[in-house]
């Protein structure tokens, strides 16, 4: 071994038994959510807390040990796997699980990185409060891995990103130092904001052991309305005409168009459509109020009226009972699962402004036919924040391999379009290890430069999680 003593002081500072070498054991870890990679690791360890998370950042300083943060391995980019040199640690936060404390007052939750989302969800209900980070994968993503990751998800249109969600951190450097930030403050203008460097940094410049969360009284009431439409354009009439009636109500606006329904009718036929004839897209709309029932119903039946009306969407239902609503959401939430049983397709998690949404699908579209004719554009999103999962399938008939095989041009095509109109090639997901060479052709060197500035100010011998971001 080229490091002899590390393992037998890791093993010392937090236990032989959280110290894993056997390959079967490690093998949890070491491959990617969609098991497209399959990297090494010198061994997998996991600490309890945050003073021996300290304590091993520490000795891979003292043995050049490189390191990869994991939470729940949930992350589509790669970031959260080693790559193939066998020389990293996976250091995973899974140990660090406890609620630290809940303040209802303050309307904030202190939690370890390695809650689960859906954990920490339930202990803000119990206190009648709402954590609004919501995510297909948060019965296993943990808090951790959504700060870094900034995590989005589909409140983001009310609430904001994870970012947006977090008030204080508390981090192990990676020199291993504590740096103390469990602040729940909504106003603290005290010089440059640390904390705002570790979000979204993908476990590149240090490890976040915990968090000051944002929480919020609960609604009393949630409504949810499909609505079906000619085009991408009128779901951004629709979104306005929303926004003006409802305001701050209007908690979720996702698109998805018939090809995402079809998918879904094909692969999950027990979910009910809900219309009579087919229609080129949809709009799933979520409202959420403080007040009684009857006060958002007023306010949904006003929108959809006013959108039929001036011919925004031909058809429209409202969902009268929770069980309804869940059924409207369980077409959305089945679309990924939907395409993934019709086979292997080519994703694109991008964002744009809202305003350009129509026109980036219009053109984007018709490039995709014009160079890969008849492919399956597979769009759907949150529409609401500008955030569109940008899905390509192949064509019936044309095999998985044969399409698979021209992802990159089909990407460079995507993503070239995306910069064109002034948007971003990851909109949630992050960069890690999949898009950190495509990020170089649409980041300024300007940015590029800066952040590997402050990569070497903060990670100077290069141990965080090596090979993602910059
Ligand atoms: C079914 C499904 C649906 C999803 N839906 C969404 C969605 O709607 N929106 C969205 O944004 N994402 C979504 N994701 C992606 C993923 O769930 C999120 O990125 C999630 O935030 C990752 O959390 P995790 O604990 O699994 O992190 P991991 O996958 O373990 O890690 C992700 C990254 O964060 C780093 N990291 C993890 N923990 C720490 C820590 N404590 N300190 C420092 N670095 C750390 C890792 O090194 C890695 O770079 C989805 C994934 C799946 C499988």
């Amino acid at each position: 071994m080229k490091n002899p003593g590390f393992l037998d002081a890791c093993r010392d500072a937090i236990g032989t038994a959280h110290v894993i070498t056997g390959d079967t054991d490690k093998a949890a870890y070491l491959t990617d959510q969609r098991q497209r990679y399959t990297g090494q690791a010198l061994a997998i360890v996991k600490p309890a807390d945050t003073t021996e998370v300290a304590a091993i950042v520490k000795l891979c300083n003292e043995f050049r040990i490189p390191i990869v943060p994991q939470g729940g391995n949930t992350g589509l980019v790669l970031g959260s796997v080693p790559d193939q040199s066998g020389q990293a640690i996976v250091l995973s936060l899974k140990r660090l699980n406890r609620i630290r404390a809940v303040d209802p007052l303050n309307n904030t939750i202190t939690v370890e990185a390695g809650c689960i989302l859906q954990h920490i969800q339930e202990a803000a209900a119990a206190a009648e409060r709402l954590l609004p980070l919501s995510l297909a994968a948060e019965g296993s993503c943990t808090i951790g891995g959504n700060l870094s990751t900034n995590a989005g998800g589909t409140a983001v249109l009310r609430y904001g990103n994870t970012r947006e969600l977090c008030l204080g951190l508390e981090v192990v450097t990676a020199q291993g130092e504590i740096l103390h930030g469990l602040r729940g403050l909504r106003k603290d203008n005290t010089g440059y904001d640390l904390r705002d460097l570790y979000i979204g940094a993908e476990g590149t410049l240090g490890i976040i052991t915990a968090a000051v969360l944002k929480i919020f009284p609960q609604p009393q009431v949630q409504l949810t309305a499909l609505a079906a439409l000619q085009t991408p354009a009128d779901a951004l009439r629709l979104l306005s005409l929303a926004q003006q009636r409802c305001g701050a109500t209007l908690t979720g606006f996702e698109l998805m168009s018939d090809l995402c329904l079809q998918l879904v009718a094909k692969h999950f036929p027990q979910l009910p459509f809900p219309f009579t004839e087919r229609h080129p897209q949809y709009v799933l709309l979520e409202l959420s109020d403080s007040e009684p029932a009857p006060h958002a119903n007023t306010l949904l039946e006003a929108v959809i009226g006013a959108a039929l009306e001036q011919e925004i969407c031909q058809d429209a239902v409202l969902a009268t009972s929770t069980t309804q609503s869940r059924a409207l959401w369980q077409l959305r939430e089945s679309i990924s699962s939907a395409q993934a049983k019709e086979g292997k397709n080519i994703k694109h998690d991008i964002s744009l402004p809202i305003s350009r949404i129509a026109e980036f699908i219009a053109v984007t579209d018709a490039l995709l036919q014009q160079h890969f004719p008849d492919c399956r554009n597979v769009t759907f999103g949150h529409l609401g924040d500008g955030n569109l999962h940008y899905n390509v399938s192949p064509p019936l008939g044309v095999s998985e391999e044969t399409f698979i095989a021209r992802q990159a041009e089909i990407n460079r095509l995507v993503h070239d379009s995306v910069d064109s109109m002034d948007g971003s090639i990851s909109a949630e997901h992050g960069l890690g290890a999949l898009k950190r060479e495509e990020i170089l052709r649409y980041k300024s060197a300007v940015e590029m430069a800066l952040m590997k500035t402050i990569k070497r100010a903060l990670d100077p011998l290069h141990l965080m999680n090596p090979g993602k971001v910059t």
